[in-house]
């Protein structure tokens, strides 16, 4: 009902945010209530960001320092770093904020190739070509990858940016139900018959697009499952790891390294630098042939201007700490820190009687709200209690699965974490969504 949200609004801080304005902006067009009015109702602005993961909101009442639990800072990358920084800033001083020229007209510095070639060891591929956003690497490259008269065969929850992208590509798309591998071989197997060469195939070519942790399940791939059957079908396989390359595995080397998959059986790895290394941009890597034709074939690549070069060094830089090449151990303790901190408080939260979705050592949580109404009361009063969350619903979710999205980071305390649990038990009793009955605590 538009009177319940009235004169709340989730915090605005992810992409998913839009759909949610959006959303509300219709109740406002079908019950006129002037839901979106408050001039603060949409989008919190930060003041500034601590490198302890609280941030600053600047609020028209009142500015509240808030404990961090809905960015995508899964290694605490994004903010002052001892190793990080003042690398940035020596290479805004050498290379200046922009190269003002795409790669192929003077924009590529050593910057550039230095990055390419950290990023293409790192995920375990051959090569790989970097772009200055992630949406834009996905949105930019399935159209070069794939076209009229290629199948695309996507995961009914990937993001948009892949949805936009497969869109524009012009291929026939088809999408199979989410995380499931037997419905990806039941659509495989309308389309072609087992064993059929690709030459003898009515596709062009068939690329199926998954993946990693699907942000807003903090679900993990079933990547062995899909990975053997786009084998049986001779289907390429395109993985997106913008949200677990560098936050999951034993070294950061996303699902891959943790699910025991050679990164020799998938054909595209694509991934973003906003997440685990706290700066922007994405890549796309592979054999060194499919980088070299990306490079002079994709428009992305060739008519936009380079990834700012302090973005190409934070990433380099955030490389050599997970590396260890920053000679302290800090890297390896990041990846035990965000595995126990992500495995702590999803316990927590189940001990407390929340429906958390998700796999264990996924740093995304989603806690269920269900009832779109709920969303509003439960990010306004966690705020109220200094816990800044980031809530989703219709269309990021279906309508009824509405739910608040929790990112852990390395860089929260037990204490912040303590805290947090803290706050989103009262919360949640007040909003009532503890849906299971609570652990008794031990004595
Ligand atoms: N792919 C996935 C799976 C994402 O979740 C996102 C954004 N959260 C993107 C791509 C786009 O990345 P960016 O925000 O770096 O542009």
């Amino acid at each position: 009902k538009a009177s319940n949200l009235q004169g709340y609004a989730p915090i605005c801080l992810g992409l998913e945010d839009f759909y949610v304005r959006r959303l509300y902006l219709r109740i406002q067009d079908c019950f006129g209530r002037p839901i979106a009015s408050a001039p603060d109702a949409w989008f919190d602005v930060i003041e500034r960001i601590s490198n302890d993961n609280n941030k600053t909101l600047k609020r028209t009442t009142k500015i509240s320092r808030c404990l961090n639990l809905g960015s995508y800072n899964y290694l605490g990358f994004a903010a002052a770093d001892e190793y990080c920084t003042p690398r940035a800033i020596e290479s805004l001083k050498k290379f200046s904020p922009s190269t003002c020229s795409a790669r192929v007209d003077g924009g590529t510095t050593t910057l550039h190739t230095e990055l390419e070639d950290y990023v293409a060891n790192f995920v375990g591929k051959p090569a790989a070509v970097v772009f200055g956003m992630g949406y834009v690497t996905n949105s930019a490259i399935l159209p070069v990858l794939i076209g009229k008269g290629g199948l695309i065969i996507s995961d009914s929850l990937n993001h948009n940016s892949i949805v936009n992208g497969a869109r524009g590509s012009g291929a026939t798309v088809r999408v199979f139900i989410h995380n499931t591998p037997s419905h990806l071989e039941k659509v495989l197997r309308e389309q072609i018959a087992e064993g059929q060469p690709r030459t003898h195939r009515p596709w062009k070519k068939i690329l199926v697009v998954v993946e990693g942790i699907y942000s807003m399940e903090g679900e993990l791939c079933k990547l062995p499952e899909i990975v053997a059957i786009c084998k049986k079908y001779k289907a390429y396989i395109y993985l997106d790891e913008a949200h677990s390359i560098g936050a999951v595995g034993k070294t950061g080397r996303g699902v891959c390294e943790l699910l025991g998959v050679d990164t020799a059986d998938v054909d595209i790895m694509m991934g973003t630098f906003t997440k685990s290394f706290g700066s922007c941009g994405g890549y796309i890597a592979g054999s060194k042939e499919l980088i070299q034709y990306l490079k002079y074939t994709c428009p992305a690549h060739l008519y936009a201007t380079s990834i700012s070069p302090p973005s190409a060094q934070q990433i380099i830089s955030a490389i050599k700490v997970l590396l260890g090449e920053d000679g302290s151990s800090r890297g390896a303790q990041k990846l035990a820190r965000i595995r126990e901190n992500s495995n702590f408080f999803r316990s927590e939260l189940q001990k407390m009687g929340f429906e958390v979705l998700g796999d264990n050592d996924s740093p995304v949580m989603p806690i269920m709200l269900y009832n779109p109404a709920k969303i509003p009361a439960f990010s306004r009063e966690c705020l109220k209690q200094n816990v800044a969350v980031v809530t989703v619903a219709f269309p990021a979710t279906p309508l009824l699965l509405a739910r608040a999205r929790i990112c852990i980071s390395a860089s929260h305390t037990r204490e912040d974490l303590l805290k947090a649990l803290e706050v989103i038990s009262r919360v949640g009793d007040l909003v009532g969504i503890k849906y299971f009955p609570a652990e008794p605590k031990k004595q």
